[in-house]
């Protein structure tokens, strides 16, 4: 008989020696595991990368890094220690290697990494899921029925290259100039709370940003008790990725303190309060990342749930899929929850994979985790939502564009009449399509330029 095509094995949890990099080899536990200094230490610009790893990976690097931050980066550099950690996690990084590592390839992206093609979709654009236009109130997207999107703030402990709120979140780039939010945060969270107020048909809040881990605390748990205070909200979900990437923080005495009267508060009233993290790839998860979920679920999070985005060279295998949520699912009490196929924004042809390869990576992790921890694979078409990958209506393989249709109105659509019967558009990267296809796209580029 032959083999499984994916063969489970346990692996315990490990945290990479951090003394094995140059910059911090005088760095001890009680610094690693203190949220201040992983926040001080944070490596924001080539200098400071260099810094850290020294000549353990070579010029060539870095120019290559600097050439993409100067011409095509959409977000800048922020990468906390605990994260630069994982990468390359059980031996001195070289250059190879470090360019080869799935974590640096969305955190740390390089221009080489591009594609020199497509680097990005004709019909990628900034905000690609049009969050700022629906807007209700500052920072408040309305765009399922019964659920809203509360982006408190704009900036987060760590910048993902792949960011879909590019948009909005983090510093300018020289390619990249970014929204703003105007408001002072009290005007923009009590803005939210009326809307909420005076919309009952609301239940369910996704509390993010940007990275709720950057609200100073007591302003977090101010909003957090505001929002239970409506007897309407029924589901608040906290999107923080630092849970993996600083879970220094999480595991701070205060905030695990206030967490716990937000929990106890919600356990209360009845609501379903969860965590919402963002980890890619299995090597992200370390003893420290599981100590931070296990926390929240021990002081009365009801969930700690991880939403990943799938991307090529990062975790587009089903093996690494698998690899990582059994390594969540077993190891770090987080429930493998979602992975979105990533979002049309400029730069991102190179991670992003296509309708069918998604299909394929469904049809590869079914049946060996707990089918209520099988991940969906899901695409989040413009103007529609979050559609499962298998869900598409109609789908030109050669051309690579999916069509898919949805069963509610988005605020900005209550008096189209077509919406629901419309069909929308959604584009695999051009570079996996047949010969054929490419051809019929550069056409189309070039009669867009005539
Ligand atoms: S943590 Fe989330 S919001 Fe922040 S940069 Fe990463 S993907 Fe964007």
């Amino acid at each position: 008989m032959g083999g499984q095509p994916y063969e489970y094995r346990r692996r315990e949890l490990v945290e990479p020696d951090w003394t094995r990099l140059p910059g911090w080899r005088g760095v001890t536990r009680e610094q690693w595991e203190s949220a201040q200094w992983q926040r001080a230490h944070c490596v924001k610009n080539v200098n400071q990368l260099r810094a850290v790893l020294g000549d353990l990976v070579d010029e060539r690097f870095y120019a290559d890094l600097v050439a993409d931050q100067q011409h095509t980066a959409t977000m800048s550099m922020l990468v906390p220690p605990q994260m630069l950690n994982t990468m390359v996690p059980h031996a001195a990084p070289d250059t190879d290697s470090f360019y080869a590592d799935p974590v640096r390839r969305y955190m740390i992206p390089v221009a080489s990494d591009r594609l020199t093609d497509w680097t990005s979709h004709p019909y990628a654009t900034r905000d690609s899921l049009h969050e700022h236009d629906m807007w209700v109130a500052e920072g408040l997207t309305h765009r399922y029925p019964t659920k809203v999107l509360a982006e408190l703030l704009s900036t987060c402990p760590q910048y993902c290259g792949h960011c879909t709120r590019m948009d909005l979140v983090g510093n300018s780039t020289p390619a990249v100039d970014k929204l703003r939010l105007t408001l002072k945060p009290t005007d923009r969270y009590d803005g939210m709370v009326d809307y909420l107020r005076a919309h009952p048909g609301v239940r369910d809040v996704v509390v993010s940003g940007g990275d709720v881990a950057n609200v100073p605390w007591r302003n977090l748990e101010s909003f957090l008790m505001r929002l239970l205070a409506i007897d309407t909200i029924r589901d608040v979900r906290l999107a923080t990725k630092a849970l993996m990437g600083l879970p220094q923080h999480w595991l701070q005495p205060d905030v695990v303190e206030g967490l716990e009267r937000v929990a106890r508060t919600a356990a209360r009233r009845g609501v379903n309060l969860a965590i919402h993290t963002h980890v890619n790839h299995a090597n992200s998860l370390t003893p420290l990342v599981a100590r931070a979920a296990q926390t929240a679920l021990s002081v009365g999070v009801r969930d700690v749930r991880n939403q990943g985005v799938l991307m090529r060279g990062v975790n587009a295998t089903g093996e690494d899929l698998l690899e990582l949520c059994f390594a969540l699912q077993g190891e770090a009490g987080i429930l493998p929850y979602y992975f979105y196929m990533c979002d049309m924004i400029p730069g991102a042809e190179h991670w992003r994979v296509a309708v069918w390869q998604a299909q394929q990576l469904q049809h590869a992790i079914m049946g060996y985790l707990p089918g209520y921890a099988t991940p969906r694979i899901v695409c989040d078409v413009p103007f529609v939502g979050k559609r499962w990958v298998h869900m598409v209506t109609e789908y030109d393989r050669e051309h690579g564009i999916s069509y898919w249709t949805k069963n509610y109105r988005t605020s900005i659509e209550r008096d189209d009449p077509e919406a629901l019967s419309k069909r929308y558009a959604y584009y695999d990267p051009i570079d996996t399509l047949p010969e054929s296809g490419r051809q019929w796209w550069r056409k189309q580029e070039l009669a867009a330029v005539a």
